[in-house]
């Protein structure tokens, strides 16, 4: 049993929730109960804040930079340490295939490495001004910080928010997704063995509507990171408006690849299958369709089929291309949709297998293609969260914008083309956050700044520039005349 095991880590220690109640740790892969975690409550939520307060007026709050790198990188560190360990429990607890959990644990490690090292590089300006006059900006943390994360990439959203809140120096609390939290309490305890002063990373576990409302409508948060669905982000702005702190939203997507006739076909195809498929489907950045142009849209489908036909489902632990669903209710979400489409004409062009040796208690689907999808049906515009890609034709360059841009996400998108110009082109004109040509990152590398447009969200993690938004500027203007 891990000492995490049904507890909230508040002031550097792990405790006992007020409520004393657990919740259950489902594995995915089997229906079986793994363990247990804490269920966090408004007591705890107000605790843990307070902790933080404290942090910031102790010995965090006087810490200079390079220390506080010093102290991400340690945990970077231990992180790698520990890599076997936190795959298998990403694996267990998300239903991930182990290679996919693994790439998590690095990305993990490599977001503590990034903002360690850039701890004591963000520096303020100089700004000329009025004669007699010297200004300068400082960029100061906000405070304490609340972070909110789902169950899909537990491990590579905690480095993101917490790695870039407390390189800016802000002690945080975090809410983890409630179906898999126990990488987050893991890395909680590897920050303690790091040496993080107590109340600088705070971890309460616990539903969304207890442990996750208490947090978002706590007064004492200073900055809001949410990363959910848009109907949980909407509560989240109210909330952060009714306390005037500012809020990162990183929410869903309905990404686009697309996938003109003068592509390298056998580059892109495997980017066109895993982009859909990676983690079951059940990615923000997923890109669930594909537009062709028409002269190949054909011979681009016929190969796109061929290769679901060969996808397996099964145990994270067979490392197959894909495994379970999170959760029966997930299933049953997507299996409603998938009887809507069926009812509604649409062309299941092919679909994979679930293997035979998949434990009848896992929330098993079949990797799905649906072909000529009508850009306004729902496969078109919302997010199914499942390994299912929705593949529909374009005429030419301004039809296919207008598809990419035509759902109510702008989160990331994809372009397939030789044609220079064009890339430039379509790289303007896309309304998403981040374009790869050629390419296809689901969120990309820690280095790059992330984050949506429109129902995806706004604001930005990954990269420097997130560090901007975990900081306030503060402007000093002195006058010490001619
Ligand atoms: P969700 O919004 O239901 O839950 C996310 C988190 O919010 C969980 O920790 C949950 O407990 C909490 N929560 C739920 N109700 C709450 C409430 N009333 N008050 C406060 N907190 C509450 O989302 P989900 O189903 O866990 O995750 C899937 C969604 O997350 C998808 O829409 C996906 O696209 C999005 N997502 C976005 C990104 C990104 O970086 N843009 C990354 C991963 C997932």
């Amino acid at each position: 049993m891990h000492k995490f095991e049904g507890k909230i880590l508040i002031e550097g220690k792990w405790q006992t929730p007020d409520s004393g109640e657990t919740l259950p740790v489902v594995d995915p892969s089997d229906g079986c109960e793994l363990g247990r975690i804490a269920r966090g409550s408004a007591v705890d939520i107000d605790l843990a804040v307070k902790s933080a307060q404290n942090a910031m007026q102790g010995k965090w709050g006087e810490m200079i930079p390079v220390e506080r790198g010093r102290l991400l990188q340690k945990l970077s560190s231990l992180i790698s340490e520990n890599e076997d360990e936190l795959t298998e429990m990403e694996a267990h607890d998300v239903g991930k295939p182990l290679r996919q959990a693994r790439v998590d644990v690095k990305a993990c490690a490599r977001y503590f490495e990034f903002y360690g090292g850039a701890a004591d590089k963000v520096h303020g300006e100089t700004i000329p001004y009025l004669e007699g006059y010297t200004v300068l900006t400082l960029r100061e943390p906000h405070g304490v910080t609340g972070h909110i994360i789902p169950w899909n990439y537990p491990l590579q959203i905690l480095g993101r928010t917490i790695g870039g809140a407390l390189t800016m120096g802000n002690a945080c609390v975090l809410k983890p997704g409630e179906e898999a939290s126990q990488t987050a309490l893991m890395v909680g305890e590897l920050a303690i063995q790091a040496g993080f002063p107590p109340g600088v990373f705070n971890i309460v576990p616990g539903l969304g509507e207890e442990a996750g409302n208490a947090l978002l409508n706590h007064s004492g948060i200073n900055h809001f990171s949410f990363t959910g669905s848009p109907e949980v982000g909407t509560l989240v702005q109210q909330a952060a408006a009714k306390n005037a702190v500012p809020v990162t939203l990183e929410l869903g997507g309905k990404s686009p690849q697309v996938v003109f006739a003068d592509a390298d076909l056998d580059k892109a195809l495997p980017f066109l299958v895993n982009a859909s498929i990676q983690n079951c489907g059940q990615t923000c950045s997923a890109a669930s369709r594909v537009l062709v142009e028409h002269s190949i849209y054909e011979d681009v489908t016929a190969r796109l089929a061929e290769k679901f036909c060969a996808l397996q489902a099964g145990p994270a632990f067979s490392d197959l291309a894909c495994g379970p669903l999170i959760s029966p209710e997930q299933k049953v979400r997507l299996e409603k949709y998938l009887e809507e489409a069926k009812s509604d004409g649409l062309n299941f062009a092919a679909e994979g297998v679930i293997v035979a040796d998949a434990p009848s208690g896992g929330n098993y689907v079949k990797p799905l293609l649906i072909r000529d999808v009508p850009p306004d049906h729902a496969v078109a515009q919302e997010e199914l969260f499942g390994p299912v890609l929705a593949v529909m034709p374009f005429k030419d360059e301004e039809h296919a914008v207008e598809l990419a841009n035509g759902t109510p996400f702008g989160l990331v998108s994809g372009v397939w083309t030789q044609d220079g110009a064009r890339q430039f082109r379509m790289a303007k004109k896309l309304k998403s956050g981040q374009v790869f040509i050629n390419n296809y990152g689901a969120g990309g590398g820690v280095e790059l700044p992330f984050g949506g447009v429109k129902l995806s969200g706004h604001g930005r993690e990954k990269g420097f520039e997130a560090l901007y938004g975990f900081s306030v500027t503060k402007t000093i203007a002195i006058h010490h005349g001619e």
